[in-house]
């Protein structure tokens, strides 16, 4: 017979990348004694990161695994609990929201916070997975200060492709936006831009094939295509090629218990981490789908562990009130 535990607390958070664990250090200092569920990849994205230089506060570069494991142990000291465990079923239908891991192991949070991220979507080639942080990567605003003075490559036809293409123009005087069709699903404004700007130059109707390694510390040196529509094949030079073809929210837990956007996204009030369900916040990547980076999920961590505490004050105000009404009446 298997024994399930419970595991109770005031503030649950689900993922432990930089939005969890930053929700977990302020939700701690807020007494809150948050419990973080780790999930499949604890640390989140930064953990496959090498070098990262725009975390504010270190001159020094700094490596991603090395910062989330600093984030942990902040949080660690602070008083939050780690549990590492996967979560295979979810009832938000009442409180305390209930999170089963699949051992059986209950947790049980009168506030959930939702952190479980979002993962770059790849293209799938063996090439590219060999060349990952060696010219190829799924983040421009993250690594092409790395390519400052290189030719870069874009792969992709949606808003994040077109801007960062736009975005890589800051660094590089040679930036080639690679789509498969001929018509980009980018909002109007930003195709307006990309075609006004005369250091990009769009390949229409390519796929890529490989990238191609240079051998020895090389790297990335050109990319391989084909034409989708004649089947032509063509090299160009690249020292970075960005695979931005879309994200995929780990959401697939939530889906009917919280209210998703039309990319599957936790749904979030504008300028909160609220969700469709009071008393269940989310925040990092899996409610963001334009800036995701470590900074912007580390700032909307704290402000869900804020969120959540004002709901929880919000609700024992209202509990005490109405305590004192009950006892008003009872007197008259
Ligand atoms: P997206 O809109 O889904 O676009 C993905 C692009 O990648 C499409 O052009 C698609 O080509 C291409 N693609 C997909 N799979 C491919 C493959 N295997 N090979 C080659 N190309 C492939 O993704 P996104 O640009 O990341 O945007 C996701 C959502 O976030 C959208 O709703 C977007 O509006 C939003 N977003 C908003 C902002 C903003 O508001 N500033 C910024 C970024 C993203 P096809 O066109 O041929 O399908």
């Amino acid at each position: 017979m298997t024994l399930m535990t419970i595991h109770s607390t005031r503030m649950l958070v689900l993922g432990s990348g930089p939005a969890g664990l930053s929700a977990a250090i302020y939700g701690a200092r807020a007494g809150m004694e948050p419990i973080v569920v780790q999930g499949i990849q604890p640390g989140g994205q930064l953990t496959t990161t090498t070098d990262v230089e725009n975390y504010p506060g270190f001159a020094e570069v700094i490596q991603g695994p090395w910062l989330m494991d600093q984030m942990q142990r902040q949080a660690e000291h602070v008083g939050a609990r780690m549990m590492w465990d996967t979560v295979v079923e979810v009832d938000l239908s009442r409180r305390p929201f209930r999170l089963i891991g699949d051992g059986g192991d209950v947790y049980e949070g009168d506030t959930l916070v939702i952190s479980t991220g979002a993962q770059a979507k790849w293209l799938g080639l063996e090439s590219e997975h060999a060349l990952k942080g060696k010219g190829v990567s799924a983040c421009a605003t993250c690594d092409g200060f790395f390519y400052r003075g290189k030719k870069v490559a874009v792969i992709g036809g949606g808003n994040t492709a077109v801007e960062e293409a736009l975005y890589l123009t800051n660094h590089s005087p040679e930036v080639t936006l690679i789509h498969r069709r001929d018509t980009l699903r980018a909002e109007r404004i930003l195709q307006e831009r990309l075609h006004a700007h005369p250091g990009i130059r769009v390949l229409w109707n390519k796929e890529v094939r490989e990238f191609v390694d240079g051998g020895g510390n090389a790297g990335l040196v050109q990319i391989e295509l084909v034409d989708t529509v004649t089947g032509e094949i063509s090299r160009i030079d690249a020292d970075g090629g960005f695979v931005a073809i879309g994200h995929h929210p780990a959401t697939e837990l939530f889906r009917g218990h919280v209210a998703l956007d039309e990319d599957g996204y936790v749904a979030v009030e504008a300028g909160t981490t609220r969700t469709s369900v009071p008393g269940v916040f989310a925040c990092g990547d899996v409610a963001d789908k334009v800036y995701r980076q470590a900074i912007t999920a580390a700032g909307t961590g704290c402000m869900a562990a804020l969120d959540a505490e004002r709901f929880l004050q919000a609700e024992e105000f209202a509990h005490a009130t109405s305590a004192d009404e009950d006892m008003a009446i009872a007197a008259e």
